[in-house]
């Protein structure tokens, strides 16, 4: 069964087809249309001099594959809020938002489409990094010998942070 199959709204059997411009979940019973987006995440870039903090993934997708720290954005929540608090959660350090480096699409995750926004965050310590939460591990690694990562998109988001630090070297 879908997710989608039975109306929110009344209960019937939802059908699938063209509504609204969009293939779409929608009910001939109460006329709802059951609109789907992606979901939002914040990802994190943490250097700490030439190295980037990852984290050793507890959980699918990608469990036991190193990622970029980050994770859904709650309910009012903003997206640097969530920032942080993913932080804290995966490797109890204290970080804050310096910027946002850009975004990158997943579509087909294993939780549907994700739209992952890409914030560089400045930690001052290191020293108290524990993992939990979902991580099994966290670690530094230098830049230039990381290794395989768990998705695309955090390839993609390592490259903003790459072309951010050779737009910075041309600027000074
Ligand atoms: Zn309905």
């Amino acid at each position: 069964m879908s997710y989608l199959e039975y109306c929110s709204n009344c209960g019937k059997k939802n059908i699938y087809g063209f509504i609204d411009g969009g293939l779409r979940y929608h009910c001939l019973n109460c006329n709802s249309i059951h609109y789907e987006n992606p979901k939002p995440t914040s990802t994190l870039i943490c250097p700490e001099s030439k190295n980037i903090l990852l984290v050793k993934r507890a959980v699918e997708p990608g469990k036991g594959l190193w990622g970029l720290p980050g994770g859904f954005i709650e309910l009012n929540e903003t997206p640097d809020q969530a920032a942080i608090r993913e932080l804290k959660e995966e490797t109890n350090l204290d970080g804050r938002v310096n910027c946002q480096l850009g975004y990158t699409s997943h579509f087909n995750s294993l939780h549907g489409d994700i739209l992952l926004l890409a914030f560089l965050m400045d930690v001052s310590d290191f020293k108290d990094m524990v993992a939990g939460d979902d991580a099994d591990d966290a670690k530094l690694f230098p830049l230039n010998q990381l290794p395989q990562l768990a998705f695309t998109s955090h390839e993609k988001i390592v490259e903003m942070y790459i072309n951010y630090l050779n737009k910075l070297k041309l600027s000074v």
